[in-house]
């Protein structure tokens, strides 16, 4: 098969988070299984141009329509890893993609409204007729309707589109004046509550809902998300379209990179390991403690790594640290957030626990110390409000660190409780957003690890020879591209 991935980021080159991972990790997985992968991007000035192999133009004079008008491109291609890559740039007056940043401005649906209609109309002209499309959250909910409305009737009759919804928190929402700039037009046709009319702001179009209408598939990062996101509210408006359109929704848990997470290759740890071979991970916790001043001793470190964002329960992150300075354990924290007063929270929280000789927090973004993290930990929490996927479970558990977590989104399809599996069972997990909820499954890992070493190494064990690679992912979109080519 043909595939395109049309997407506003691809690690490494232009990452602001997982989407990033997964627009990269997914390509590379669907090449491996003999499928031809070509990835559509916009060419940000502020991308890192060092991570491109080879760029060159490709298509010089790419004129797509606008407003009425047409505004000149011209599209790039270059190796990213190994993955084959086009860059669109656009040489208009808006200036789209030469701004100094990815994101944050003010007519960033205008922007990417662009790219999803420069991104078609370059496959369009430059003869290329994919079997799938595959489009990444809101940024490029439009290219279905584009695809089905316009493009269709000029030769991409047999192309067919696959949608991720990465986040449900982003959707997109613009003036009607898009639809005039990518040339649907017709308002009174696509502000219907059965198109791309918002249901809440009915004055907007939705990308996001764009997307789940016209696309041929939807899916969200995990299954559990994939139901969340249809009997809760973290569908964030959007159960309802979910519901019309279920029968080519699902969930898929994004894979892990597991050659870059890999405890047996590692270069960042102090000692590599693997689960044959665990007594080095007890080398990286020596290590791990002299890095951040901690005393030596038989005690577990919990740790967290992460944005310190509300959406990451950070009020159960700060009761984990405190109830683990109480319990006998260590706590490590590496982490930044976005938002001043968390910051100032954390930052008053390092200050009174400076010397503590069982604590330390890190806050910051520092990628390689992570890995040491990760490697030195026994237990790693994840107690977040909601969590479409989460990576912080996934790298916990190839690096032979227990996750903690609270049984949400992706975390409840990848964390299986002792008590609950058996045998299978490769961390703890609980329900409530309470601390007592959090505790409970504390006490039983502490006591786990203080009782029963034995059980405890066999737990590790159990986690690391799991496999939540992209080997799993990747076939599973494969069959998706596979079901909706032949439809
Ligand atoms: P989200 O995408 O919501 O931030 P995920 O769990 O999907 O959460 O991914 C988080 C990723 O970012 C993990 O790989 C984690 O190790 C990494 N990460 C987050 N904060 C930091 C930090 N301060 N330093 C290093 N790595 C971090």
């Amino acid at each position: 098969m043909f595939i395109v991935m049309v997407a506003a980021e691809c690690a490494p080159v232009a990452k602001v988070g997982g989407l990033a991972d997964v627009v990269f990790g997914l390509s590379r997985e669907i090449e491996i299984r003999g499928h031809h992968v070509e990835i559509v991007l916009p060419k940000y000035d502020c991308m890192d141009y060092g991570q491109i192999w080879g760029l060159c133009v490709s298509y010089r004079d790419l004129w797509v329509p606008w407003f009425g008008g047409s505004v000149h491109c011209t599209v790039y291609f270059g190796f990213v890893h190994g993955r084959k890559c086009f860059f669109i740039e656009p040489h208009g007056s808006e200036n789209f993609f030469n701004r100094g940043a990815f994101y944050g401005f003010a007519d960033e649906p205008m922007r990417f409204a662009f790219f999803t209609k420069a991104a078609l109309e370059f496959l369009f002209k430059s003869g290329k007729r994919p079997d799938v499309i595959h489009t990444h959250d809101w940024q490029t909910g439009l290219a279905p309707v584009l695809l089905y409305e316009i493009y269709k009737y000029h030769g991409m009759q047999d192309v067919r589109c696959c949608h991720t919804i990465h986040n449900f928190r982003h959707q997109g929402l613009s003036g009607q004046d898009v639809l005039f700039a990518t040339g649907l037009g017709r308002p009174d046709y696509y502000m219907s509550p059965d198109r791309l009319r918002d249901d809440t702001h009915h004055a907007s179009v939705n990308f996001t809902r764009a997307g789940i209408v016209y696309s041929n598939f939807v899916t969200t990062v995990s299954r559990h998300h994939a139901w969340e996101v249809r009997h809760t509210d973290f569908g964030n408006g959007l159960a309802h379209v979910l519901h019309v359109h279920q029968n080519k929704f699902g969930g898929i848990v994004n894979g892990l990179d597991y050659d870059y997470w890999n405890p047996d290759t590692d270069p960042w740890v102090a000692r590599n390991y693997n689960a044959s071979h665990l007594e080095p991970k007890y080398e990286n916790k020596r290590a791990l403690r002299e890095r951040f001043w901690l005393r030596d001793g038989y005690k577990p470190i919990i740790a967290y790594v992460g944005r310190l964002d509300s959406q990451k329960g950070v009020h159960l992150i700060r009761h984990a640290l405190y109830w683990a300075l109480g319990n006998g354990c260590q706590f490590v924290l590496l982490g930044a957030s976005p938002d001043g007063a968390i910051d100032h929270q954390f930052w008053e929280l390092k200050r009174q626990l400076n010397d503590h000789p069982d604590c330390h927090l890190e806050l910051r973004f520092d990628e390689h110390l992570a890995h040491l993290v990760y490697a030195g930990s026994d237990f790693v929490i994840v107690p977040s409000l909601y969590e479409p996927c989460g990576l912080t479970q996934l790298i916990g558990l190839r690096y032979g660190t227990v996750p903690i977590v609270r049984r949400v989104g992706g975390l409840a399809d990848t964390v299986f409780d002792v008590a609950q599996y058996n045998g299978q069972g490769n961390g703890y997990s609980f329900d409530g957003i309470d601390p007592g909820s959090l505790e409970s499954a504390l006490v039983r890992a502490v006591g786990l690890w203080n009782h029963h070493p034995r059980e405890f190494r066999k737990l590790i064990q159990t986690g690391m020879s799991q496999d939540f690679s992209w080997n799993r992912a990747g076939q599973d979109y494969v069959n998706i591209y596979e079901y909706i080519r032949h439809k």
